[in-house]
């Protein structure tokens, strides 16, 4: 049976997995214990849970355990990277590269540093959100502490060369830093194949719980430091106090282990799902196109511009869909989508674009009742406004 409204936001979020919570759930209760008190049994054992499911958080990255820091998610990852590295080369070197497609959580870091005297330099993107390699090589410089680009875009899904970035950046001996927020547990992440000197990602957009992300930082050639942003009891390093959230990691860190195991056959079932999806609405309506890279993306994203049928209307229309235009993450402002606009969308394709997220939990029937339903939708918006041009 059809349950409704159908889920199609698993860019924003997603459900925690049932294995998840299964092994979070001690953790609030008989395992309460802070990992940082060392002279009774309740701190051991939460020290050696954090441990235990760290390990398979780097395990899922190719890390060492102790690369891995643990964050309140990937805005703060995100923060304590690009703040942290900007901060400690403050005095030599001044300037940050990055795209105008990143996360506000990158942006709007750099746009607070811009403020203390940094030079952002942000590359141009194409009209599929790909940074140009040459411009990147071009724009590094003696004076350049920091390159953060993103690994997969969460709004239009596409794919940047990561491994690439990487090789460019280690050839300059300057630090590159991704936001892998809507790639890890959904796609082959490697930060040694790829060559990532730091990496923000977050448990609760692979079915994990909300409120706990992490920091890759790499530990050996380079050894990367970095200036902290939550001072306090010495936690995590130095790199970032405060008592650890150990259901939290426990969850992340069982996703991880899920997501590892299950990702190639969860890959083929999303890309089939996102196919049926595009096929359907082909079969029924004209006039759309999908943004982003039609083949360097990540399958279940799917962010659509239907010409002549406004989001906003859309998604009143089709309630049954929990679907996003622009991005959940810019809180409660509705603005146009600062990646669409930086891939060139015209002002009222920028109006006409939606976001479908397809899941670990998705299915056929799902796929095919959204389908009906966004092509009865955009029909009917299209004839109205057909209607009203004519008068
Ligand atoms: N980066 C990207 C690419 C994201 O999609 C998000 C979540 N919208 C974030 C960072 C922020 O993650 P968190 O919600 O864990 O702070």
């Amino acid at each position: 049976m059809l349950k409704l409204p159908i889920y199609m936001d698993y860019q924003a979020t997603t459900p925690v997995d049932k294995r998840a919570l299964d092994a979070m759930l001690p953790y609030f209760t008989d395992k309460f214990g802070n990992a940082a008190s060392k002279s009774h049994e309740f701190g051991w054992y939460a020290e050696k849970a954090v441990e235990m499911y760290r390990g398979k958080i780097a395990e899922l990255i190719g890390c060492k355990t102790q690369e891995i820091v643990i964050t309140s998610g990937a805005t703060e990852s995100n923060n304590l990277a690009v703040k942290g590295i900007a901060e400690l080369f403050s005095n030599v070197k001044k300037k940050i590269i990055t795209a105008p497609t990143e996360h506000k959580s990158v942006l709007d870091s750099c746009s607070a540093l811009a403020k203390k005297g940094f030079e952002i330099y942000l590359l141009k993107v194409d009209k599929f959100g790909l940074i140009d390699l040459n411009e990147l090589r071009d724009a590094i410089d003696g004076n350049t502490a920091l390159v953060s680009i993103m690994t997969v875009n969460n709004e239009i899904g596409t794919i940047q060369p990561v491994e690439d970035i990487g090789r460019i950046c280690k050839e300059k001996e300057v630090l590159f830093h991704t936001d892998a927020t809507q790639a890890v547990g959904k796609l082959p992440v490697n930060v040694q194949q790829m060559n990532i000197d730091l990496m923000s990602f977050t448990a609760h957009k692979m079915y994990g719980p909300k409120g706990v992300g992490a920091l890759y930082v790499k530990s050996k050639d380079p050894k990367v430091k970095l200036n902290p942003q939550i001072d306090g009891g010495g936690h995590e390093n130095g790199f970032r106090s405060g008592t650890l959230n150990i259901p939290g990691i426990v969850g992340f860190g069982k996703a991880c282990e899920i997501a590892a195991n299950e990702m190639s056959v969860e890959n083929e079932k999303i890309k089939k799902l996102g196919e049926r999806f595009y096929q359907g609405l082909s079969s029924q309506l004209d006039d759309f196109f999908i943004n982003g890279h039609p083949e360097k993306r990540f399958p279940g994203n799917l962010n659509i511009c239907f010409k002549h049928a406004d989001s906003g209307t859309l998604m009143m229309s089709m309630k049954e869909i929990a679907v996003s235009s622009g991005s959940a993450c810019s809180s409660a402002a509705v603005e146009p989508s600062h990646v669409l606009k930086a891939i060139g969308l015209k002002d009222d394709e920028l109006r006409s674009s939606i976001r479908f997220g397809i899941g670990r939990f998705s299915t056929e029937e799902e796929i095919d009742f959204a389908v009906n339903k966004v092509t009865e939708s955009v029909k009917k918006i299209r004839s109205v406004f057909k209607q009203v041009l004519q008068h």
